[in-house]
């Protein structure tokens, strides 16, 4: 798993700040960028990466329940889309407010039933 426990601003980054350059809306956080939701949200996204990451990888832990498994995947596809490189795990420190975002988007708990993940 990333190490995502400092907490690090997205600014701090030259190549989330070439990211942020490319947004039409001249947003000052990542987050707010708006390929975030799409790249790193986006449940039927993250399926497509999951199984391409699977493939690659022969990937499939039975503990893990789908939120893991998804914010896993974000945090990958986010690790994609910034640095464009990845390897087998994530070994950047990522901004704390793509993580929070993430976090809150495939919570630990089950207890969110608000949105149904799709199984894998
Ligand atoms: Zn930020």
């Amino acid at each position: 798993m990333p190490t995502v426990d400092e907490c690090v601003c997205c600014c701090e980054y030259d190549n989330i700040e070439r990211k942020l350059e490319e947004s039409v809306t001249s947003c000052k956080c990542i987050t707010e960028h708006e390929g975030f939701e799409p790249v790193c949200l986006n449940v039927w996204v993250l399926q497509t990466a999951y199984f391409q990451y699977r493939q690659e990888h022969g990937h499939d832990d039975e503990d893990e329940t789908p939120q893991e498994r998804y914010r896993y995947i974000a945090y990958r596809q986010f690790v994609r889309w910034c640095w464009e490189w990845l390897g087998k795990r994530i070994r950047v420190v990522l901004p704390s407010c793509a993580v929070t975002k993430i976090r809150h988007a495939f919570p630990s708990t089950a207890a969110y039933v608000g949105f149904r993940y799709p199984p894998t």
